[in-house]
């Protein structure tokens, strides 16, 4: 065993009621319980005890886990899923070899490009160049694909790099002083969305502060196995957004701001991050939960739109915001919101989840397009870049003009139809 198994009542918390089942994504398609919270968890400990390896099998199913949480919010008992499955990945991560497309992907795209913005922007230069030549169309019509040209098919229209300001002022009187987290594969990929944030909170009193000196959040390395990579950047996060004096610390991503709000937990043991990494925790909010408690809030001018909502697994599931995103969407005055079937389901994104597991993924794809397109919405709101990823991609792929926008997004082009 390389890092320390959770705690035993960690995993006795799991009274085998069976409840999270049909909340399980996984088990719900593939109906083994191997491949639901409750075999994972009987999986998980098996191998803290040694009574199991971690073999093909026992990988399989662990790695068919989307993390997406759902189990957590159907448990009675509180059981800390996330943090069972974290270990288990961790313990996967150092102690088996990945064949080499999927080591690959692991090690140098996700730990290497995508926390760092101005790598991805390079990377993406030859995506944007191979785009307008009609390459990847071509590509994607052989017989064979690989994950790294799957994720390039996935890919929204690239509007090139927005570059966000270090301080924004507000507009009108300051009553806010917030820091905005701009993410790393979010800021090359919606840096629009970045802007509609600033946009948004600067009407509604805030001045915003965006650190050119930040670091990805930690998330994409927690959930890919390598805590102590996620830590370093943790730690570099809270001594950045530690110089000013925040009332918030503003995220517009919901698998960020999942994490964000773990910074103490996984920080208790550092005596000298513990206390500011809590604070960090503290006043971390995400950008929906943020407005919707502002007492006072900017009134959004008229939109004609009929739109439907998709709950991103940390957001509804991790964070337990769910109202939220709903009250902000119908503040807007002519905006019709259509509730979804299964609106908290996984979409298939999770992290890398789309390229290293494509078949479940595209399953849960076509589910969330069959959902969506039967409320007969012009659009589909989300907070979250890998469900605006996947669930665009799974849109424009079967043609549906449907289109797809952050909740700030549409706010900001409430606020802006005013003309003000
Ligand atoms: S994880 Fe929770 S809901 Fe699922 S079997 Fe265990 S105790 Fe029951
Ligand atoms: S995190 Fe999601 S996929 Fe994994 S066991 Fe829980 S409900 Fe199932």
């Amino acid at each position: 065993m390389t890092s320390p198994a959770p705690e035993l009542n960690r995993f006795l918390d799991c009274v085998h009621c069976g409840l999270c089942l049909s909340a399980c994504p996984t088990y719900s398609i593939l109906g083994t319980e191997a491949d639901s919270p409750r075999g994972r968890i009987h999986l998980l400990r098996a191998v803290a005890d040694g009574r199991i390896g971690l073999s093909d099998t026992v990988v399989n199913h662990l790695d068919l886990c989307l993390g997406c949480l759902a189990c957590e919010t159907a448990c009675p008992s509180g059981v800390d899923y996330s943090q069972l499955i974290e270990w288990g990945r961790a313990e996967i991560e150092t102690s088996r070899e990945r064949p080499p497309g999927e080591a690959f992907l692991r090690r140098v795209m996700v730990e290497q490009i995508f926390p760092h913005p101005e790598r991805l922007r390079w990377l993406l230069l030859p995506v944007r160049i191979g785009r307008r030549l009609g390459v990847f169309s071509l590509l994607g019509r052989l017989p064979f694909t690989c994950s790294m040209l799957r994720m390039v098919n996935m890919l929204p229209p690239l509007k090139g790099h927005v570059a966000i300001p270090e301080i924004t002022p507000p507009r009108g009187k300051r009553r806010y002083r917030v820091g905005f987290l701009t993410g790393c594969v979010a800021q090359e990929m919606f840096g629009a969305i970045n802007m509609a944030t600033v946009r948004v909170l600067a009407e509604n009193g805030c001045e915003v502060i965006a650190p050119a000196d930040q670091v990805c959040c930690g998330a994409l390395h927690i959930h890919n196995g390598n805590p102590d990579a996620a830590k370093a950047q943790m730690r570099k996060n809270v001594d950045v957004f530690g110089r000013y004096d925040l009332d918030a610390i503003i995220t517009n991503a919901a698998g960020c701001g999942s994490t964000m709000k773990e910074y103490g937990h996984i920080l208790a043991n550092d005596p000298s991050y513990a206390d500011r990494a809590m604070d960090f925790q503290k006043r971390t909010r995400d950008i929906c939960e943020f407005l919707a408690s502002l007492p006072e809030r900017r009134q959004p001018s008229e939109i004609r739109m009929r739109v439907t909502y998709h709950e991103a697994c940390h957001l509804a599931h991790g964070q337990k915001i769910r109202k939220q995103p709903r009250e902000l969407i119908q503040s807007i005055p002519g905006v019709e919101l259509v509730e979804m079937r299964e609106s908290d389901w996984c979409c298939g994104s999770a992290g890398i989840y789309n390229l290293t597991q494509p078949e479940m993924s595209q399953k849960l794809l076509q589910r969330k397009v069959d959902n969506i397109v039967s409320t007969g919405a012009e659009a589909v709101v989300t907070g979250n870049p890998g469900c605006l990823l996947q669930i665009g991609h799974g849109l424009r792929d079967q043609g549906y003009p449907i289109e797809i926008l952050h909740p700030v997004e549409l706010l900001d082009r409430a606020y802006r139809e005013t003309g003000t």
